[in-house]
């Protein structure tokens, strides 16, 4: 996201990659309006509409007897925020996001190892021994960022007691009543069944509905698997969602095979800069993921970031000051509401998190006055 808003503004970015390719594995993601809205903005709804689902009602159940505790039609919402809800495979997205840069913007098999400053540039050194220079470099390297240890010395993140459990298989393996039990009255929701300390969310991925996503939140207190996700039985998961109601089971009972993951978080970083590096998203400051929200603080991180350096006219040091104080209340409000795993159980107002638009949200200087907005707002939406 950064890279295609700083293309957007002129600049010419290069992002490093330590993947050999960019390919159609992993897992499902939920955008919000204040992160579907940046990227219609880019220009990429008819594209994300193709590929990924806008569900038609939010619908939060209780996990054994299903009794519905909240569900909302999205379309209001969508009304609402002038932007939708949308699901989507992570692969369909990073695909149409890449189509949209400039060829040769993202450079693969490159693993950063080093960050050096050197004649006013910043040289990055990667694990294949070759070197690139830079005028800034963005750390946007996950939560096992290799930036934020440069910048910050070396730390592990906090594995939070809870896993995630993920999968993606064929809608043709629950046979013929797809996903919903009740008839094809919620055809187009995502299913959300909560207990007190565990949930799994259940949804199609993409505009055809040929494949169903779950993904969980589980209590793991044993976990021992580092930092990195595992294969997992299916009677693991079986077991950990046994009472649940017959719908969980019968999704549960078609999917062939899973992924568990450790879901990470990390306290507030002291600095979020130095000199000529900046971090965002999960390298900054990783969450639960219980608000759906992860990826988006990091493309609303990106637009704010990428205003503040067009505002800047070259003084990245002010620019990244100008973005931290900007992002800080914000991401450590959703960080920490993510952490609690109660967003939108029950009947509640998501205005403040999804009316929130990063392209013209006020920036903040650091010491709180509200910045020239229209200033930037005329750099940004140009
Ligand atoms: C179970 C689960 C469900 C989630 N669901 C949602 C959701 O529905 N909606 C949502 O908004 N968020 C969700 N999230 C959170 C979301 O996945 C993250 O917040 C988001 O991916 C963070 O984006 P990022 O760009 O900061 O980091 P990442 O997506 O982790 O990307 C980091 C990139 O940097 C690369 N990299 C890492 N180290 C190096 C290196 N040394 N050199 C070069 N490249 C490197 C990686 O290969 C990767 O491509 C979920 C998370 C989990 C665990």
């Amino acid at each position: 996201m950064a890279a295609l808003l700083l293309e957007r503004l002129g600049y010419s970015p290069t992002i490093y990659e330590q993947a050999p390719q960019l390919a159609r594995i992993g897992a499902g993601i939920n955008l919000y309006p204040n992160t579907t809205r940046i990227l219609w903005w880019l220009g990429l709804e008819k594209k994300l509409r193709a590929v990924g689902l806008a569900p038609e009602t939010w619908l939060s159940r209780e996990w054994d007897t299903g009794r519905v505790y909240f569900s909302q039609p999205q379309l209001e919402w969508e009304k609402a925020y002038g932007a939708p809800h949308m699901i989507l495979h992570r692969g369909d997205l990073q695909a149409i996001m890449s189509e949209n840069l400039h060829p040769n913007t993202i450079q693969f098999n490159k693993c950063l190892a080093g960050l050096d400053e050197t004649d006013g540039l910043q040289r990055l050194t990667f694990q294949d021994g070759t070197t690139a220079d830079a005028d800034i470099v963005i750390g946007a390297d996950g939560v096992n960022s290799v930036v934020r240890d440069i910048l910050l010395g070396p730390e592990p993140p906090i594995y939070t007691g809870f896993v995630a459990y993920r999968a993606i298989f064929p809608t043709k393996l629950l046979g013929d009543r797809g996903l919903a039990s009740d008839g094809c009255k919620f055809w187009s929701d995502d299913r959300h069944w909560a207990h007190e300390d565990r949930h799994m969310i259940i949804y199609y991925l993409t505009s055809a509905r040929d494949e169903v996503y779950i993904v969980t939140g589980s209590p793991d207190p044993n976990w021992t698997g580092g930092l990195l996700p595992v294969e997992v039985e299916m009677s693991e998961i079986k077991t950990c969602y046994e009472g649940f109601h017959d719908e969980v089971q019968r999704v549960i009972d078609a999917c062939p095979k899973a992924t568990k993951w450790p879901l990470l978080t990390r306290n507030p970083l002291p600095l979020w800069s130095r000199g000529r590096v900046v971090l965002l998203g999960d390298a900054c400051h990783p969450m639960k993921p219980h608000m759906g929200q992860g990826a988006g603080m990091a493309m609303e991180d990106a637009a704010v970031l990428a205003r503040c350096i067009a505002a800047a006219g070259g003084d990245y040091a002010g620019a990244f000051e100008l973005y931290r104080a900007s992002r800080i209340e914000r991401v450590n409000r959703v960080q920490k509401l993510s952490n609690i795993n109660i967003w939108l159980r029950y009947p509640s107002d998501p205005t403040w998190c999804w009316g929130y638009d990063a392209l013209t949200a006020p920036l903040m200087s650091a010491s709180g006055v509200v910045a020239d907005v229209r200033a930037f707002k005329e750099t940004a939406m140009a």
